[in-house]
């Protein structure tokens, strides 16, 4: 299998510095490109932006939690059930966690599952690998459930907006389920990949080894080589094109790796992350991808920028080698 390259220029942006009397400077930026997806990213000098601003979550939390619809005097009132067919009982239930249908509907079939309905507050650092198992596996229901009822509803993902930065409206953290007949631009990148691609990305990562976290139960963790936001980490998932496919053994795994990588951004400063796991059906092909999110600084500036929305380039001050080596020893086993 030819190995995959890992595409990277390096440039030197030069000004005069007011910062240090208008002395001549030299910054280098780096232009990579993703390796699946073709996507490229720039990796700029340390700490060009601000750190994120932590928010105090105990404030939020008293200020959102009356009349919240996932608490437990209100989830059984006030969130949708599914209609009879799909699902007999109307929601579905797996540990702690409860899933139904989403208000607003983003596909033909929309998801939203609580971690729990007891936790309206829920620090990535207390996002425990059984809470994250039992929101999955309430998620790997739901897409049974979906392909045995509607099969033209194949495009399955599982996501997360956890927290206003990264675009929840609910305070109250939850996972987002999405089965649609049609993929998304991302899933269809993704079903373009010739076949074997993503075992030979996953070879390349495993020979360079820089940004390679972990290996255990078919999943393999690593830093985004190309991230498309801060401190993206991946995992690869062997054997599967979608979670409903996956064992629980997988499924624990999985929830294992995504805990320590939330503990990872929580010791970064963030407190907020965005989602996808999503893969093609009928092909081993399936990937998480997780992006911490913020408000950064005192102006509470958004980390997406042009070059994020406009030009689906990421900048990022961390550079993917830098957060895998702070991310690493999260995921000894
Ligand atoms: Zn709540």
């Amino acid at each position: 299998m030819s190995r995959l390259a890992f595409e990277r220029e390096t440039f030197t942006a030069e000004l005069l510095d007011p910062r240090r009397g208008f002395e001549r400077t030299r910054m280098q930026v780096e232009a990579r490109r993703d390796p699946l997806t073709g996507h490229s990213a720039r990796i700029l000098p340390p700490e060009s932006f601000p750190p994120p601003a932590r928010h105090d979550l105990e404030r939020l939390a008293a200020a959102t939690r009356e009349g919240c619809p996932f608490c437990p005097e209100r989830i059984d009132g006030e969130t949708p059930r599914f209609p009879p067919e799909l699902w007999p009982e109307g929601r579905i239930a797996a540990g702690e966690a409860v899933l139904f249908p989403n208000l607003v509907p983003y596909a033909k079939w929309s998801a939203v599952s609580v971690y729990s309905p007891r936790r309206h507050l829920l620090p990535l650092a207390e996002l425990t690998p059984s809470l994250v198992a039992g929101n999955l596996l309430a998620q790997r229901e739901f897409g049974r459930a979906v392909r045995a009822h509607d099969p033209a509803a194949r495009w399955l993902s599982v996501n997360a907006n956890h927290l206003a930065p990264s675009g929840s409206s609910i305070f109250h953290p939850h996972l987002q389920g999405s089965a649609h007949p049609q993929p998304t631009t991302m899933q269809r990148l993704l079903a373009e990949l010739p076949p074997g691609r993503l075992r030979a990305y996953l070879e390349a990562e495993r020979a360079d080894g820089a940004r390679l976290l972990a290996s255990a139960d078919g999943v393999h963790w690593l830093a985004a080589f190309a991230p498309l936001g801060p401190a993206e980490l991946r995992a690869v998932v062997e054997g599967a094109g979608s979670l409903h496919e996956l064992p629980e053994p997988r499924i624990e795994a999985l929830a294992r790796g995504l805990a320590a990588g939330l503990g990872v951004y929580d010791r970064l400063g963030f407190q907020s992350f965005n989602l996808a796991l999503y893969g093609v059906p009928g092909r081993e092909v399936l990937l998480l991808r997780l992006v911490a999110r913020a408000y950064v600084g005192a102006a509470e500036r958004s980390d997406a920028m042009w070059s994020e929305r406009l030009h689906w380039e990421a900048a990022t001050d961390l550079a993917p080698e830098r957060v895998a080596e702070l991310a690493r020893p999260a995921f000894a086993p």
